[in-house]
């Protein structure tokens, strides 16, 4: 398989350590808040890629963590804990957000056919762990102490700017979000490997450490639950494009100065997803979740497909005339196998030459629309008969899990009342007048909607609406 490596930007043959087994592992979701359909992008094409090595024929193990605890407002390590920030919002202690926020991302999953990985690990599972890599690190003197937290010093890591191509001048504290400078670091690019001294006296969740009760930094969680379900050698690392600086440029330093040698061969980056005001973000803009899309009556299954016509490299834009076309040809396409004749038997060399060609496009760094097209050939495929390209199309879903072969295809039905979906229609035409400062049309459609006896609500995450 050829892959697109960001350590070395270029497209290279994949290689893994043990010949026909990948150590995978996935930067999994912090769980204060609901998932985003740009976070779903992420781990779509992650579950694409995961079952790629798997139609390719390798034996996978995949590994993904959830943030519980530790992850900053900024990834600079400035900022409110963002669990701590979701218990405020909604007056629950950290552990409920957690618990609340995993199933609900493991619920948009099982939606969306995202596979669980193997091995699923909470951040406040691993404290042990994460103490003992952060002593062996001050042993090594690859970290410090200063002022009540423990930093790792970057000026010690070989070739520390490798995987983004920053350079020292370039580097701010942070990427995302307020940036803000700690005094206590030698180096900018230092970061936190165990707080103690937060600037928030009421940190819910803290452990005895032998620096004193604190919590873990976000970039060892993942170091450390890598290294304790895949050892000190591993194939592939996947996250979105936002994780590439600072998050995997620290993982990188902190495990190799951890393990002494090379420690991940290849790096696999999932671009945004944008609405038209940019890189999609909780904070800004309409809080698109896939409860969202489901209660305006999209499948799921559409936005996957809306992901995979698209190469995973590529930045994808949102918008719902983008999603009405993934929604009809995603009918269509499922509707065309429902018709097909469930007689006769299928043709065995005829599915292991398509399913060749599948695997070449896939091969091919992943070449999820190329694959599309050689479905879509296939289906064309007039020597082809109907229990052939049934049996094609099902072995084909073991990578799309589009639910491409079902006995029987519902009509659509509307997932929202028509006066649920009149008031939606209303609050993003309110957005819009609102978006090109008409005002004065806004405040009409407010006042419309009022009169009916419908309330309005803004929120951070976009409008809501109270029916009297
Ligand atoms: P978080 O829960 O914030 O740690 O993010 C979960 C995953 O979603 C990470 O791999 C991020 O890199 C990724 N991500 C964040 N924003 C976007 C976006 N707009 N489009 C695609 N992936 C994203
Ligand atoms: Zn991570």
């Amino acid at each position: 398989m050829k892959l697109y490596n960001t350590l070395s930007k270029t497209v290279e043959d994949f290689v893994p350590n043990e010949e026909g087994k990948v150590k995978m592992y996935t930067c999994g979701p912090t769980v204060y808040h609901f998932a985003h359909i740009g976070n779903l992008r992420t781990y779509i094409m992650e579950d694409v890629l995961e079952k790629t090595f798997r139609y390719l024929g390798y034996d996978v193990t995949r590994v993904m963590n959830i943030t519980d605890v530790g992850h900053l407002t900024s990834d600079g390590d400035t900022g409110e804990d963002k669990m701590l920030k979701g218990a405020k919002r909604e007056k629950k202690t950290v552990l409920e957000i957690a618990e609340f926020y995993k199933n609900a991302f493991f619920g948009d999953c099982a939606k969306l056919n995202i596979k669980t990985p193997d091995i699923v690990q909470p951040a406040t599972g691993c404290i042990p762990e994460f103490i003992q890599m952060v002593e062996t690190l001050l042993e090594k003197d690859y970290a410090y102490f200063a002022e009540g937290n423990v930093y790792f010093d970057t000026s010690k890591a070989t070739d520390y700017y490798a995987l983004s191509g920053h350079n020292t001048d370039e580097l701010m504290v942070g990427v995302r979000d307020d940036v803000s400078e700690d005094t206590n670091k030698r180096n900018k690019s230092d970061f936190v490997l165990w707080f103690t001294k937060s600037k928030f006296d009421d940190q819910e969740l803290k452990w005895e450490s032998p620096w004193g009760v604190g919590y873990p930094g976000w970039h060892i969680e993942c170091s450390g639950i890598c290294m304790k379900y895949l050892g000190d050698k591993l194939d592939i690392h996947c996250g979105g494009v936002d994780n590439i600086f600072p998050h995997h440029t620290n993982e990188i330093a902190q495990s190799e100065a951890y393990v002494g040698h090379k420690w991940c061969n290849y790096w696999f980056h999932v671009q945004h997803l944008n609405d038209e005001r940019g890189k999609m973000s909780k904070s800004s803009g309409e809080f698109l979740t896939l409860s969202l899309l489901e209660s305006k009556g999209y499948d799921p299954l559409a936005y996957r497909l809306f992901c995979l016509q698209s190469h995973y490299r590529k930045p994808l834009t949102f918008s719902y005339a983008n999603i009405d076309n993934a929604g009809a040809a995603y009918a269509k396409l499922v509707k065309r196998i429902a018709n097909l004749s469930r007689e006769g038997v299928a043709d065995a060399d005829a599915v292991k030459a398509y399913h060749d060609k599948f695997a070449e496009a896939l091969a091919q760094d992943m070449n999820t629309a190329q694959g599309l097209t050689v479905l879509y050939d296939m289906l064309k495929d007039s020597a082809l008969s109907d229990a052939t390209k049934l049996a094609i199309a099902s072995d084909f879903d073991a990578v799309l899990s589009l639910n491409l072969v079902r006995e029987v295809v519902k009509e659509e039905a509307p997932a929202v009342d028509e006066a649920d979906a009149w008031i939606l229609e209303k609050i993003a035409e309110r957005a819009a007048a609102k978006k090109a400062k008409n005002y004065a049309q806004a405040d009409a459609i407010r006042a419309e909607l009022l009169e009916k006896g419908i309330t309005l609500v803004d929120t951070k995450e976009g409008t809501t609406f109270k029916k009297a």
